[in-house]
Formats: structure tokens, sequence, C-alpha cells
């Protein structure tokens, strides 16, 4: 599956050469990799694949999540590690890109094995973090409780203060409310911006949503409370229908007491890819990489796709989707709410200044306007010949490769 992640990233890449001018340097300084560590984290015993890899740092420090999840790989995290430059480079930020994971199911372990192999990683890796170096932050299967035992383990190495170190940690060590619901509320924001510039209502659109997690069970919350009829959800468990709209609130009820989705009476079950077909207008998609590819994209039936997850549409799907009309929002568009958030959160542990709410939404829902009023511009101005996700590429793409000029790299 991160095979075919990797190679999706790499094509896509490529195929900017046909819509940009890319010399064979560029390329070549786009595709390096700053550093691939590697590590056998040892914990009781048992030994787990970790990884934390660092793309681009042209723009600043690194800067991207780090995932427990089986099917990490060292080509998925480089994958991602990748995505992040684009996104941080997209949104803004004075960050470059990297990512990390450990492969193993969260799920299988107790609160004390996931504190010692959160432990065991900072230990292993320590040497290429910081606030100024590689700053992670929680991704699928981690949390705020994670980095909170990560910060501490680098403050006990380091022995001293370092907050900025990791961001998405827990408010009493210097974490910031907003962060939690940053990637929903930056990607409702720029929902928002797209159903002006489609001049569709802003009330009353049919939404389904794969993955009912972090991400996605925020964004059906706002867009149910924003008037939208959210008719289907899933987790990787099972998936759960209602033709006139779920209750969003009794179902992250259910998953908080770590109930089935379908052990309540708000819809019916149906299952994943009868989901990924369903007849809204907007599917989001808040799961996992290459859930839409060339073996289901001729079925979506969805006038709109959000990626709020990292890379679940496959470029071998993504022509098939723009031959029939599926508008894809490219993942380092719509969710970089996320990084965004962080970003506040790391600005703030660095001068120590203590932003006010209000400002920080106005922020995070200025940028993520402007993220989207630049890709609509660029396909406007490209008589929607290419997709929104090579113009938000050619966006991150150049703004990188000016940092790499100006450092004299090219
Ligand atoms: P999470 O672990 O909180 O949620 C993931 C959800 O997806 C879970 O409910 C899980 O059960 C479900 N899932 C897994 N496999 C599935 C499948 N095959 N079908 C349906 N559901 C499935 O993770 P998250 O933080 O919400 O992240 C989700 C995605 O969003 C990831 O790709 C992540 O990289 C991306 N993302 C998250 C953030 C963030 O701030 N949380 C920011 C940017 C990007």
């Amino acid at each position: 599956m991160s095979g075919s992640f990797y190679s999706s990233v790499l094509q896509r890449l490529e195929a900017l050469k046909s819509v940009m001018p890319l010399s064979d340097r560029e390329a070549e300084v786009l595709l390096k990799f700053q550093s691939i560590n590697r590590q056998t984290l040892d914990v009781d015993g048992q030994k787990y694949d970790a990884y934390r890899i660092q793309h681009s740092r042209a723009l600043g420090p690194g800067k991207g999540g780090i995932r427990f999840h089986p099917a990490v790989s060292e080509d998925e995290v480089k994958s991602l590690a990748l995505l992040m430059s684009l996104k941080n480079s997209l949104a803004g930020l004075p960050y470059g890109g990297a990512k990390g994971g450990v492969a193993f199911n969260p799920k299988e372990k107790t609160p004390v094995e996931l504190e010692k192999i959160s432990r065991a990683y900072v230990s292993a890796f320590h040497e290429v973090l910081g606030q100024d170096r590689d700053i992670p932050a929680p991704d699928v299967y981690t949390n705020d409780q994670i980095m909170g035992w990560m910060l501490d383990e680098y403050e006990k190495i380091k022995g001293y203060h370092e907050p900025g170190m990791i961001t998405g940690k827990p408010l009493s060590l210097g974490g910031l409310a907003l962060r939690q619901d940053a990637t929903a509320m930056g990607c409702f924001y720029m929902i928002e911006s797209m159903i002006k510039s489609l001049g569709w209502s802003s009330t009353g659109l049919k939404v389904a949503v794969q993955g009912f997690g972090n991400a996605g069970s925020y964004i059906a919350q706002m867009l149910q409370a924003a008037g939208h009829k959210i008719i289907a959800v899933s987790d990787s468990q099972e998936a759960v229908m209602h033709p006139d709209g779920l209750d969003i609130q009794a179902l992250m009820d259910l998953k908080k007491r770590r109930l089935p989705l379908g052990s309540g009476d708000s819809g019916s079950k149906i299952d994943n890819q009868t989901l990924l077909a369903s007849e809204v207008d907007l599917l989001i998609l808040a799961a996992l990489e290459d859930q839409i590819t060339d073996q289901n994209a001729g079925k979506v039936r969805a006038k709109v796709i959000i990626e709020m997850a990292n890379g679940p549409v496959s470029a071998s799907a993504d022509k098939i989707l723009f031959d029939n009309k599926v508008l894809v929002v490219p993942d380092i568009a719509a969710n970089a709410g996320g990084v965004t958030g962080s970003y506040f959160e790391w600005a703030q542990n660095r001068t120590g200044h203590i932003l006010d709410d209000e400002y920080l939404v106005n922020k995070l829902k200025s940028n993520m306007r402007s993220v989207w009023e630049r890709i609509y511009g660029l396909y406007e101005a490209k008589d929607k010949q290419v997709d929104l996700r090579t113009g938000a590429y050619i966006l991150a793409v150049q703004r990188i490769l000016e940092a790499e000029k100006a450092r004299g790299h090219i």
C-alpha cells in the first residue's frame, strides 16, 4: 500500500515538468532527502522499526507528525515527509518537511507499554529533533499524551526545558487548545471558501466522511452544525449511513465509550466501498492513504473529494476523477490547518507570548482562505485544464525552490 503511495508522490512531482519550468537540477534538489533516520526500538525485549525522516529544510526546521501504525514503512514515512515540505510551503509557514513513525499496532498495547515506546522513540532520535531542527506532532494513533511523554523524555535527556521541540502536547506543558481542532477548523474554512467559488448553497450539502477519528469526527461535527447533512461515516471497523443525516454527537459518544459505530440506532451498517461510492456533494477522506485508486475511482459519485488524510487518492485515480469532473481538494491544502495550529503553538512556546484565541482563529481562517484562493486562482488561470493538486504543487514547489536558490543550492 505504502509503495504505491510513494510512487504516487513521485509520479506527481515528475508530472510537474510538463506544467512548470523545472530543470533537472531543481528536480534533483526537490527529491533529495536531508536525512533518513532508522532505528530498531527495543522495549521489554520486543523490537519495533522506527523512523524519523527529514525531507527539505530549505524554508526552516523540519515539521511533521509521528504515526503509530502497523503499516508504517520507510517509503510511507518518506512520502509523508515530502508531502509535509509541500504543505508547509503552500501554507506559507517557516518550516521544511519531516515525518516519523513506529510500525506496530497501538490498539494492542497498554498505556504503560505505549509510554515506554514513546520514550524509546525520543531516546533513539533526540539528536535529530529540536525546536530549530525538527518538530514532531501527533498523527494517526498518536495524541497529546504521547507528545507529553516525548517532551518529558527529551527534556530529561537534554537537561533543560524546550516545549517548542514538539507540538500537539497537553495544555499544561505549553500546548494550545486550538491545536486539537485546527485541522478540522482549517478544512471547514477552506470548504466555506470553496462553496463560494463554486456558487453552491452554504447549507444543506450531502456529505460522507471516511475515517471518524480526530480529523474526521470534528469536521463532521462542524459541517453538521453549519447545516449540512452527514449521511455516512466510517472507521476501520465499520461504516454507517442514514439518508436523512446521522446524529454525529451520538456517534462521537459511542467512539468515546469504545463502542462500534453501528452499535447505536443512528444509521444502518454499510461497507466502506459503498460509502466511497455514495451520491454526495462532498466525500471527505479522513482515514489513510490509497483509499481511492484506479480500482474504485470510476465509481465515485461525489461532486467534490476533500483529502483530509494524507494521500488518500492515488496518482492513478487522479486522471479518472478529473475526466469524470470530480473536483479533488488536495491534502496539502485541505489539511494544512493542523500544521498551521502547530505553528501557532510553536511560536507561542518560542516567544513566551500567549496569543488570544480569537486572534488565532482569525489567522487560521485567513491562512486557509488564502491557500484556497491561490490554488483556485491558478486552476481558473489555467482554464481548469489542470487539477487543483497540480496547482497546489506548483505553488509549493516554487516557494521551496526560491529558498533553495537564495541559499545558493541551485
Ligand atoms: P485518527 O487516528 O484520529 O483517525 C483515523 C481514523 O480513520 C480512525 O477512526 C480509524 O478507525 C479510521 N480508519 C482507519 N482505516 C480506515 C479504513 N480503511 N476505512 C475507514 N476508516 C478507517 O487520525 P487523524 O489524526 O484523524 O488522521 C487521519 C488522517 O488525517 C491521516 O491521514 C493524517 O495523516 C491526516 N491528518 C491529520 C491531522 C490531525 O491534526 N489530526 C492533520 C493533518 C493530516
